[in-house]
């Protein structure tokens, strides 16, 4: 059973002028069978610390370590987390013009497994995982996240999960620029991959929204940089109620 162990974690974002340390010690751990909501206001570093544990090379971790079953995430390339267990959902998923859905996910599942998945198993795993997810079946052919619709493009983060299966998954703001139905379906894609228990989940968002589907045992309220505190499903919503306000001195703008 797996175990991602961040131990006071530092990391800075690499700009044109001096780097700017946005992480300033974060503690967590999670393990298999568990999910941690980590909800904070806008700017708290919140992708700063998905992107660093997936190994984006614009985050500079300067202290702290990663360690996933006790080995060196920092010491891995980005594949070999990949290879390792580690996904991460973005925020802001790539669009990759020119290569197909079907090709896309062939080509990670196999990276990811360390051999060409069979064919006829594949086919029969993707379609099935696409009409759970309700993808219409010509979007295996069309270029990754290219003109798909924000929703559309979660969707499509969330069949990722389903086929890759890793051992840790972050969903970052998985939940932003869903309609109520897109919501359910992506909610129920994740519920059904976090019910075998052997996967960790960090859920990262901004609203208490999606926690009223997927259900955290943990949430983490995160700001400044840091995890500010910590409790169960009930933090979120005394959040829904009180906002981030108490955490940052400052009144929320929503639009
Ligand atoms: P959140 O996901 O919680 O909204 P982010 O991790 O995206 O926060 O950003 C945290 C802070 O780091 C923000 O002030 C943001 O402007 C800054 N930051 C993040 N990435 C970069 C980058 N690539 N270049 C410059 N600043 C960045
Ligand atoms: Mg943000
Ligand atoms: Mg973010």
């Amino acid at each position: 059973m797996a175990t991602l162990e961040i131990k006071d974690l530092h990391v800075s974002v690499v700009t044109d002028d001096a780097p700017k340390e946005i992480l300033k010690g974060v503690d967590l751990t999670i393990e298999a069978g568990q999910t941690h909501a980590i909800m904070g206001p806008n700017g708290s570093g919140k992708s700063t610390l998905s992107y660093a544990i997936a190994g984006h090379p614009k985050y500079e971790v300067t202290s702290g370590s990663i360690l996933l079953d006790g080995e060196d995430v920092l010491e891995m390339s980005v594949d070999e987390r990949a290879r390792a267990g580690l996904f991460l959902a973005m925020q802001y998923p790539v669009e990759v013009p020119g290569v197909s859905m079907s090709n896309f996910l062939r080509t990670a599942a196999t990276a990811v497994r360390g051999e060409a998945p069979q064919v006829r198993h594949w086919v029969k795993e993707v379609k099935g995982a696409m009409t759970e997810l309700e993808i219409d079946p010509s979007f295996a052919e069309r270029s990754v996240n290219e003109g798909f619709s924000g929703g559309e493009k979660k969707r499509h983060e969330i069949l990722q999960l389903a086929l890759l299966k890793p051992k840790i998954a972050i969903l970052d703001e998985t939940d932003s620029g869903l309609d109520v139905d897109a919501l359910r379906v992506v909610s129920d894609g994740v519920n059904r991959y976090r019910a075998s228990g052997e996967v960790g989940v960090m859920l990262i968002t901004h609203y208490t929204r999606i926690l009223k589907h997927i259900t955290p045992d943990f949430v983490h309220v995160f700001a400044g940089g840091r995890i500010v505190e910590s409790g169960g499903a009930e933090l979120a919503a005394r959040l829904e109620d009180e906002g981030y306000v108490k955490y940052t001195g400052k009144q929320e703008v929503t639009s």
